[in-house]
């Protein structure tokens, strides 16, 4: 039998990629990828659409999220995977993150009026439509305005920690979303720490329950990867990797540009058997 790869970081038009559910399933199905975690941001209402058509083209579809979280200033994403979806304690969360999401768009728009950036909220939230609202949909909206010449710049001029257009994506800790994530029967995992740029805290989150740690991504380099390869294995953490696509939202990640081998799903499902509630 030929090795099965995985892409376990992927985005639809459920938050901010630019894909369908049906699309995102049809491009995996495409790139010969055996295997994909939809992973939308603080949302999970693709996985039902996608469910059958992943089905029916003869892809697995692991069930997936990330989760926002802020501590120290810092934003911190969780990948969550196998969860039960419908359980309420969790779905209630989503719900709420999603409304606070909205009146963050808000505060974002009248933090850049006053240094001279007029968008409408009403225009960031139309594009997101039906999906979870972020930076990104505003970023494409300043774009669109002329306000910036790409969205990578909108994030370094407006979007970022300690510029002017910036609100935090969560009021959460890490600890609490980890929770959140295991009572609902899934597996809790740090996204792309390099973005983290502070490895000491991976070791305190290990220590409220994190199980795993997103090694491979498409924003770490080779020496990166060797690097958070061996800090998963000095905490005995499980290791995880995906493409992080974004549709067109997102240059140079694409489907299946970071594919890890089946055995990492394996052991998700593992660490799962042994752990979760349900
Ligand atoms: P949010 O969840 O609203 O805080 O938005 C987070 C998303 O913004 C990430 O998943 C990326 O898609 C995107 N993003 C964050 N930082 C940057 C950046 N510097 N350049 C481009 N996109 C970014
Ligand atoms: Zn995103
Ligand atoms: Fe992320
Ligand atoms: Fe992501």
């Amino acid at each position: 039998m030929t090795e099965r790869f995985a892409d376990l970081h992927l985005h639809t038009t459920f938050s901010d990629g630019t894909d369908t559910p049906r699309q995102l399933v049809e491009l995996v199905h495409q790139t010969g990828i055996s295997t994909m975690a939809i992973t939308d941001h603080d949302n999970t209402d693709a996985i039902a659409i996608a469910e059958p058509i992943a089905k029916q083209l003869g892809v697995e579809l692991i069930r997936g999220i990330e989760m926002s979280a802020s501590i120290e200033d810092i934003e911190v994403h969780l990948l969550g995977f196998l969860m039960d979806i419908s359980y309420a304690g969790l779905q209630a969360h989503l719900a709420t993150q999603q409304q606070r999401r909205v009146q963050r768009v808000h505060q974002m728009i009248k933090q850049l009026q006053q240094v001279g950036v007029n968008i409408s909220a009403e225009e960031v939230l139309q594009l997101a439509g039906e999906g979870t609202v972020g930076r990104p949909h505003v970023a494409r909206t300043l774009l669109k305005h002329g306000y910036v010449s790409a969205t990578a710049e909108a994030f370094t001029k407006y979007l970022s920690p300690g510029k002017p257009g910036f609100v935090s994506g969560s009021q959460h800790t890490p600890e609490y979303i980890i929770k959140v994530i295991r009572e609902a029967g899934g597996v809790p995992v740090l996204a792309h720490p390099v973005y983290l740029r502070k490895d000491a805290l991976i070791e305190q989150f290990v220590s409220q329950g994190l199980a795993g740690l997103e090694v491979y991504h498409s924003g770490h380099p080779p020496d990166l990867v060797q690097h958070y390869e061996r800090i998963a294995d000095r905490l005995r953490l499980l290791k995880t990797g995906g493409s992080d696509y974004h549709g067109n939202a997102k240059e140079g990640a694409p489907v299946g540009s970071v594919k890890v081998s089946y055995q990492l799903v394996e052991g998700l499902r593992a660490w799962k058997a042994s752990h979760a509630s349900r």
